[in-house]
């Protein structure tokens, strides 16, 4: 067995930890005699595994009493929908364009109301954020909506923006437990597991209680509900089982790493290390300002598209996997979430060096 060092954007790289525990436990859970895949939601193997997962995700962001968390389904882009047909009460929402993830959002709450874009990057690709500190929020906003680390281009809001009182809604996907965070700054924050926690078919939302009401857009589903779920402790119906137990598994991995702010350290020392490279060569280069960098995706270039193919091709046979960038994009991405150990970006560095010597 041979694994290589996986740069996807998502689905991603997990804890080698948590894959060797949950093969170890796939045949029989804990006694059961069978997997979790193969257990009731409604036994009681599952719920200490949801309760568990609750309770460590709680500890690690320290979610306040009065927020419930959800584990859903429909991945970030079903929360597009939810969080309008939600929240949209006075049917206006204001929306800050830093990427397409943000963009899909507001397209679809268009469909509910009205939407403000209050601010975008796009004149520059999205290549930087913009200054939020006093942007004309709408008076009959129901809510701000950002996209906190864009996972396409690469960018992160260091400072959140001011939204005059209104309800700040973020998809935190591409960045969900990577820092600490300070939640009571949030009405909602949500994201989909597949980039730094889990695997794909679990979303997670983050929720201020006074958010959960039955006043919801006429003819939203009750599995659209926020309140069907928060009711029901996340199983109203069938949730994804086996997907919510390799989550607890990872909350469990970063509490031993020593929680989010052990994990901001080592992704500030990964990061660095591509960083500092990129702003050296004379070969790539990145394409962030770098005030607003990430430290989960890093996007960079060489400037000329045979030149980005026959790197990435090279790296994939050097064992370095899933380094293009997005279709819209081009050029490569190195996506270096929590699970990406310091070795994997080292030998990044090391194979840019050397294809930078072989190609200049
Ligand atoms: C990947 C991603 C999405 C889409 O997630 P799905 O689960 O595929 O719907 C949305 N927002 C961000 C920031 C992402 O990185």
């Amino acid at each position: 067995m041979s694994r290589v060092y996986n740069f996807s954007a998502g689905p991603a790289v997990l804890p080698e930890e948590v894959l060797k525990e949950a093969a170890a436990e796939m045949l029989d859970y804990k006694g059961t005699g069978m997997s979790v895949m193969e257990m009731s939601h409604r036994s009681k193997a599952f719920e200490e595994i949801i309760t568990t997962a609750e309770q460590d995700l709680r500890d690690l962001m320290g979610i306040p009493d009065n927020y419930k968390v959800l584990f859903l389904q429909g991945g970030a882009s079903q929360q597009f929908a939810m969080i309008p047909m939600n929240l949209m009460k006075n049917r206006v929402a204001d929306y800050i364009i830093t990427g397409q993830w943000a963009k899909k959002a507001a397209k679809e709450a268009e469909k509910y109301g009205k939407v403000n874009r209050i601010a975008s990057s796009e004149d520059k690709t999205f290549s930087y954020i913009p200054d939020c500190s006093d942007l004309p929020v709408s008076g009959d906003a129901d809510y701000v909506y950002i996209c906190e680390n864009n996972t396409i281009y690469g960018t992160k809001f260091k400072e959140l923006p001011n939204t005059k009182g209104k309800t700040l809604v973020a998809d935190v996907s591409s960045c969900f437990l990577s820092e600490p965070v300070d939640v009571t700054k949030y009405g909602v924050i949500y994201g989909g597991v597949q980039k730094n926690i889990g695997p794909a078919g679990v979303v997670i939302v983050i929720i201020r209680e006074d958010l959960i009401t039955e006043d919801v857009l006429p003819g939203t589903p009750t599995m659209l509900t926020y309140k069907t779920h928060a009711d029901a402790k996340s199983l109203y119906n069938t949730p994804p089982a086996y997907g919510i137990y390799i989550c607890g598994k990872v909350f469990k991995w970063i509490k031993a790493q020593g929680g989010l702010a052990a994990m901001k350290e080592r992704n500030e020392k990964k990061a660095k290390v591509l960083y500092d490279f990129l702003d050296q060569s004379r070969l790539f280069k990145g394409t962030v300002v770098p005030k607003d960098r990430s430290l989960m995706n890093v996007p960079f270039v060489t400037g000329n598209a045979d030149l980005d193919a026959k790197f990435v091709k090279e790296a994939k046979e050097a064992g370095l996997e899933n380094l293009k960038g997005h279709r819209t994009v081009g050029g490569m991405r190195a996506s270096i979430y929590n699970a990406m150990p310091y070795e994997g970006v080292v030998a990044l560095v090391d194979f840019m060096k050397k294809f930078e010597e072989e190609n200049l």
